[in-house]
């Protein structure tokens, strides 16, 4: 009789909260006002013969090399970030083996990892949600293959320098050591730049979130010249869609677009920070598109009735060392003020109780 892989019977499937989201969207990470005008006038010109053919990755692929300034052998488009990770475990991976995640973070790292039968550690991060560094370097095993960090990092903001990163892939000279910079925009230090020297590090880059194209499914994975072959070998040669390909050097084109964007978020994040320090409601430093805040025992409370006022926020109280926090992206200026208007009332509402500040 056909069964499931015990392993893959086992894993939680991630199912995230998409449905009847109208409304001002601060609950996923996303561009909030869409991506650059040249990448829709591009795609006004797609014909028929474009989506009859199978997509060509390549050419594109050496535009996006370029951008990057990379060799067109150390870059791989994928389809999302979600797919860069899910190659590197199949490549690196193996039952018996070892992949270190941080928690709280990115669910997917784990469920890919799990699936390919190696045991998953995490590594959890105290309340400050800093990265913890040491804590990971004394987690390390021989059979460690894959260590997934993403900085900034999902859903806590923060982030681990380069010289940590560095630490972590030269002390694991086994495993792959895959940097998630999926919020780099917002932060604006990368370490692409060290995959030259470092045998072992791969980064991840997404269009989804500053170059809002979360629909078109479209990032980019970099590594080691000896070893995309073999992630090149194990992904669809199709994986990228044509659309996804016809608009990527238009928004490629437009890195003032991206630029600008960023920048209004940057503002907004401080923004918001200022506020919230006013309400007395904690957050964490973040370096990304989002802030996570405390709200305790109400959170679900807070989420409705911000929704209520046609913004939607997620509910992340179910991470690891997340308890009674919600995550609310940050968008441009006009819709931080929204949410600033409904963040005052309903702290009124509920009684969240400001604490009186100086
Ligand atoms: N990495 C991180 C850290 C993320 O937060 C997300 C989106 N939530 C992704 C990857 C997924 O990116 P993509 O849309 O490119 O698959």
């Amino acid at each position: 009789m056909l069964s499931v892989r015990p392993r893959i019977q086992q894993l939680q499937e991630y199912h995230p909260p998409l449905s009847r989201r109208t409304g001002l969207r601060l609950d996923f990470n996303e561009n909030t006002i869409g991506c650059s005008p040249r990448v829709l006038q591009c795609l006004t010109q797609i014909t028929a013969e474009d989506l009859a053919r199978y997509p060509e990755r390549e050419p594109v692929e050496v535009l996006a090399a370029q951008y990057f300034d990379l060799a067109p052998e150390q870059v791989l488009l994928t389809n999302g970030v979600d797919e860069a990770i899910h190659l590197l475990c199949e490549a690196f991976l193996e039952p018996g083996d070892e992949a270190l995640v941080v928690a709280p973070t990115f669910s997917m790292y784990e469920i890919y990892a799990a699936a390919t039968g190696a045991r998953v550690a995490r590594v959890q991060c105290d309340s400050d949600f800093a990265f913890p560094l040491a804590k990971v370097l004394r987690s390390l095993t021989p059979a460690t293959r894959m260590i997934a960090v993403a900085s900034p990092n999902n859903p806590t903001g923060s982030v681990a320098t380069r010289e940590q990163l560095l630490q972590i892939a030269t002390a694991a000279p086994d495993a792959a050591v895959l940097l998630d910079e999926a919020y780099y925009e917002f932060h604006g230090q990368t370490v692409i730049p060290e995959i030259e020297a470092a045998a072992n590090l791969f980064v991840a880059r997404t269009f989804s979130k500053a170059y809002g194209l979360a629909g078109l499914r479209i990032g980019l994975l970099c590594g080691p010249r000896e070893h995309m072959p073999a992630l090149r070998r194990i992904a669809s040669p199709y994986n990228v869609n044509i659309i996804a390909l016809l608009a990527l050097p238009a928004a490629l084109a437009d890195r003032e677009y991206v630029d600008v964007y960023s920048e209004q978020v940057k503002q907004g994040r401080e923004r918001l920070a200022r506020e919230l320090h006013q309400l007395g409601i904690p957050y964490w430093p973040s370096q990304a598109n989002f802030l996570l805040v405390k709200i305790g025992p109400l959170h679900r409370e807070f989420v409705a009735a911000i929704r209520q006022r046609g913004i939607l926020l997620r509910d992340r109280s179910a991470d690891s060392g997340c308890d009674g926090c919600v995550r609310i992206t940050i968008g441009i200026a006009d819709h931080t003020n929204q949410l600033i208007t409904a963040l005052r009332a309903v702290c009124i509402e509920l009684n969240l109780r400001p604490k009186v500040t100086a």
